[in-house]
């Protein structure tokens, strides 16, 4: 009989890289409520990284107490209705201060319960899991240039030099509603999620990332190591990456 997963473990890091002179990513996560975020904010000003500590701290304050709720099928019901409020809160505060207009965030979400996994996102943040050394993307961008690459129009060479790779196609907090992709799977022991935005995956090919994922390390270092990484490859943009294991 296979072993079964019994509990997680989890760290991340954000960086500011080495252009950018603030950092407008956020993240946060509960392993006791098994729910982790990682968010990439946008907007002029101060507004990108309101934006997304913002939909971190939603998420979170409304998945609270969720790791004690005897209603295990209800969570990815509740992370869907945390994420749509945390896209009403932020779209509310853009409407009530102009200097806010327009800001919003992209955000990549997993939540964990035993064996299930949910892994949920709207924008360019990705979501991987590495299992048996394999890395494989769980979610599809949202975004102009691999909207254009999935329908064929594109090839991944031109998204990558594209003058437009920046523009994303849903956001946390810019219109009323959201649409978020949801991806539910069972998990294994010895899984590794990884959830980070496109400041890692746009220095880092997907074999340089399992490469390191690959290491014997522990998983403090392997963020250490994937930030560092990224930093050396250019480090045009901040870089957050959060990583979680499956434990037996
Ligand atoms: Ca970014």
């Amino acid at each position: 009989m296979a072993t079964a997963v019994v509990h997680y473990l989890a760290s991340a890091i954000t960086d500011r890289g080495r252009k950018r002179p603030s950092n407008e990513d956020a993240f946060g996560y509960s392993v006791e409520d098994g729910v982790y975020v990682v968010c990439d904010g946008m907007g002029g000003a101060a507004a990108g990284e309101i934006a997304s500590s913002l939909a971190v701290d939603e998420v979170l304050r409304l998945l609270e107490g969720n790791g004690q709720s005897e209603h295990g099928g209800t969570l990815p019901d509740g992370l869907a209705q945390a994420v749509a409020a945390a896209n009403e809160a932020i779209f509310a505060r853009s409407q009530r201060n102009p200097r806010l207009s327009g800001m919003g965030t992209t955000l990549v979400a997993l939540a964990v319960q035993e064996s299930h996994a949910w892994v949920l996102n709207v924008g360019d943040s990705r979501g991987y899991l590495l299992r048996h050394g394999q890395l494989e993307q769980i979610t599809a961008d949202h975004s102009l240039v691999e909207e254009q690459v999935r329908n064929g129009r594109m090839t991944r060479g031109e998204a990558q030099r594209s003058p437009l790779k920046n523009v994303i196609t849903r956001a946390l907090g810019t219109q009323c509603r959201v649409t978020p992709d949801v991806f539910a799977m069972e998990t294994k022991p010895g899984d590794l999620f990884l959830l980070c935005s496109d400041g890692l995956t746009r220095e880092l090919p997907d074999e340089t990332i399992a490469a390191i994922l690959r290491e014997d390390r522990s998983l403090a270092e392997h963020c250490t190591c994937l930030v560092e990484a990224a930093k050396k490859a250019g480090g045009q943009d901040n870089i957050t990456c959060m990583l979680v294991r499956a434990e037996a």
